[in-house]
């Protein structure tokens, strides 16, 4: 194995942020990171550094909490390989200048959208899918034009370092840094201007967030969780239901923000549906999952005490064996939990899987709507009209119907989420959108000048109506 060593970052100040800050910001000015082929030469870079590291990667996330290659690539490498590859195709079309109809109100004049880079760009991260939630972000960034502070999580270690040293052989830092530190570094770069904060992380640090752009005013883009809802009806695949809920459930040992937190489950098919799943654990997992070099460790001991205390509001119907000197917690299905049960009242972020259930949809699409916005909903059952309902009467950042997780690997669907869960979206041409303001220009001809609009306006007001109509 060939880590980078990692050490516990120290924290960065204010005066060596703000010298940060000050240097991105001389170079935005100098116009260097706008043109196409600048852009188009970052990327570039930053995908054959990340090819080159490929094994580097495995090796860092394993060692922060024994996350096999496998889900590292699929979940987090390819990912970003794809939203890289995707920037590259369409740069040219996205920097365009975009012409829309003009109002003949303006007549004579062009109108056209501008995607403008925001410029000095704060990236903060999440441990969980540390290299794709620090790289999908960047590639936004350099692709719009920006440059980019990036500050990852203090709790993986190996990865963070493995990103700043990556970040600086192939970047000016003027164009992009890396930050290690933790929630005081964090605070003092949060005390600065910035002139958009991409913040991935919890919904109480979102909060956080937002209130120190607010002193600024700047723009940002919040990418939370929640308790994303998991409801399987009673006319279903159930087998297939079960197997995918596991797996998108137990995958990153239930730390992953588009989880199914809970299972609202028809009460006809509760029982089987727990059988099946626990089926379903033993298949991908092997009877010695503590032993099995697919499934990781919970990120710490403070997150694994946090996870831990769940398994203690409702029956273990499937797992419920813990190792603290090794933070496994194993995959666990929780029966007879309740809404007042303290699993339900914040998100699990780990291996625990309550089941509620409902009789009528109704209930469900209820207790849904009583809660925060969730960052993804997902409903299991074949009849097209409660799919419909679901669909159309809850609200959520994401959804999937007879699956899990699955709309986060599309470049071609905004990410996000919504109220609680978030604010914006990214990925493909969302990230070019997340990281620049539309800025909307009329280009006024002078060859005439329509007197409509100027005093003395006696006899004009039949006229102007009549523009406001035509318009
Ligand atoms: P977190 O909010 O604790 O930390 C995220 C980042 O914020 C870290 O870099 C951390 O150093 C910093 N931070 C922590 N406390 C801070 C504070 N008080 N002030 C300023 N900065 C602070 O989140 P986490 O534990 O790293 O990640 C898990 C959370 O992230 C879950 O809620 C999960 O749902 C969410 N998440 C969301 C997405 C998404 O795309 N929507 C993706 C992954 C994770």
């Amino acid at each position: 194995m060939n880590t980078t060593t990692a050490h516990t970052p120290h924290e960065v100040g204010t005066a060596e942020i703000q010298e940060v800050i000050s240097r991105q910001r001389a170079f935005f000015r100098t116009g260097t990171t706008l043109p196409a082929a600048f852009r188009r030469k970052s990327l570039k870079a930053l995908k054959k550094a990340l090819e080159e590291n490929e094994q580097a990667f495995y090796d860092a996330i394993y060692a922060d909490f024994k996350k096999p290659a496998v889900e590292m690539y699929a979940h987090e490498m390819g990912i970003v390989f794809g939203e890289i590859d995707l920037m590259l195709k369409n740069l040219d079309e996205w920097m365009q200048p975009k012409r829309v109809n003009a109002s003949l109100l303006n007549f004579p004049s062009t109108d056209y959208i501008y995607s403008e880079p925001y410029g000095v760009n704060l990236i903060i991260a999440p441990w969980n899918y540390p290299m794709q939630l620090t790289f999908s972000p960047l590639v936004g960034a350099i692709g719009t034009g920006n440059t980019a502070v990036i500050k990852p999580s203090e709790l993986t270690p190996h990865t963070s370092a493995l990103t700043q040293k990556i970040v600086n052989e192939i970047f000016d830092p003027g164009h992009v840094q890396v930050i290690q530190g933790g929630v005081s570094t964090s605070t003092a770069l949060l005390a600065e201007k910035w002139d958009h904060i991409f913040f991935t992380g919890s919904v109480p640090v979102g909060r956080i967030v937002m209130q120190a752009a607010a002193k600024h005013l700047t723009p940002v883009t919040l990418e939370l969780g929640g308790k994303s809802p998991c409801i399987v009806d009673e006319k279903v695949d159930l087998d297939l239901a079960a197997k995918r809920i596991v797996w998108g459930k137990f995958i990153n040992a239930g730390q992953t923000c588009v989880a199914p937190d809970y299972v609202l489950a028809h009460a006809k098919i509760k029982d089987e549906l727990i059988e099946k799943m626990g089926k379903w654990v033993q298949t991908f997992y092997g009877e010695n999952i503590q032993e099995s070099p697919d499934y990781p460790r919970i990120v710490n001991e403070r997150h694994f005490d946090r996870v831990s205390k769940y398994l203690a509001d409702g029956v273990v119907a499937v797992g419920g064996k813990t190792d603290k000197e090794d933070r496994y917690i194993e995959p666990t299905i929780l029966d007879n939990v309740s809404w007042d049960d303290g699993v339900m009242k914040d998100e699990i972020f780990g291996p625990i899987l309550p089941i509620l259930t409902f009789i009528d949809i109704d209930e469900a699409i209820h207790a849904i709507n009583d809660r925060p916005k969730p960052l993804a909903l997902y409903f299991f059952g074949n009849r097209s009209r409660i799919q419909d309902r679901v669909l159309r009467e809850t609200s959520s950042g994401g959804a999937c119907i007879n699956e899990v997780v699955a709309h986060l690997a599309n470049h071609n669907l905004p990410f996000g989420g919504v109220g609680n869960s978030g604010i914006g979206t990214y990925h493909g041409k969302y990230s070019f959108q997340a990281f620049s303001h539309q800025k909307s220009v009329s280009k006024k001809g002078t060859w005439l000048d329509v007197p409509l609009r100027y005093p003395p306006y006696k006899g004009k007001l039949g006229w102007i109506k009549k523009a406001f109509k035509v318009g």
